[in-house]
């Protein structure tokens, strides 16, 4: 299914707002869109709490997070994690980067994420760790050549983990995106559930 530039843009900002109001979200996360008009760029809003983002705040960018267009706003700076995930994989035509709590724990203690009912089956592929930080960037994703390392970690799945810092979460649309992010936070909180009884070989995989 094709979108339009301005559905897309449409579309991104109700992701915000949606995946803000879900609590996944927070102030520093961002989700972007693959520019429909040229495969080559992408569509992020600038660096602004996603609750607050409209139309007239997403920016475009090239695969070095390099603006296009003129504007004055001030871009998320780990915008180049997007970037080079789209350079990567011309599959991919949603990227979702956020921080949510449920997820923290599984970045850090090697428990992996395992689908634990029907709907988690998207990641079954499992979801890979990043752990090759550029130690004086203090964990945040702000050079090409990390952005690349993310995106080799990621492979061809669905969504890696950053150690101590959050996930990526990656759809081949925007719909399936935020479908995507929400049922992976939904595992992930089933899934630490789960281990808290002390059963979590218990999974579909
Ligand atoms: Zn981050």
């Amino acid at each position: 299914m094709s979108f339009s530039r301005e559905q897309a843009i449409e579309d991104l900002v109700l992701a915000n707002h949606i995946l803000s109001n879900e609590g996944i979200l927070e102030a520093f996360g961002h989700v972007s869109v693959r520019d429909p008009d040229n495969h080559e760029h992408f569509l992020l809003s600038r660096s602004l709490a996603p609750q607050f983002v409209e139309a007239k705040d997403i920016m475009t960018f090239d695969f070095e997070g390099n603006v296009i267009g003129e504007s004055d706003y001030r871009p998320y700076a780990e915008r180049i994690l997007h970037a080079k995930i789209y350079e990567a994989r011309p599959d991919v035509h949603a990227v979702c980067h956020h921080h949510a709590a449920a997820l923290i724990p599984f970045s850090t203690t090697g428990v992996p994420i395992k689908p634990i009912c029907h709907i988690g089956g998207m990641f079954f592929e499992g979801v890979p760790l990043y752990d090759d930080y550029d130690v004086s960037d203090g964990m945040l994703i702000v050079n090409s050549r990390e952005g690349e390392r993310i995106a080799r970690t990621l492979g061809n799945r669905r969504a890696v983990l950053l150690r101590g810092h959050g996930v990526i979460v990656v759809g081949g649309e925007h719909q399936r995106n935020r479908h995507g992010v929400h049922l992976h936070y939904d595992q992930c909180g089933n899934s630490i559930s789960l281990n808290a009884t002390g059963r979590s070989k218990v999974s579909l995989l």
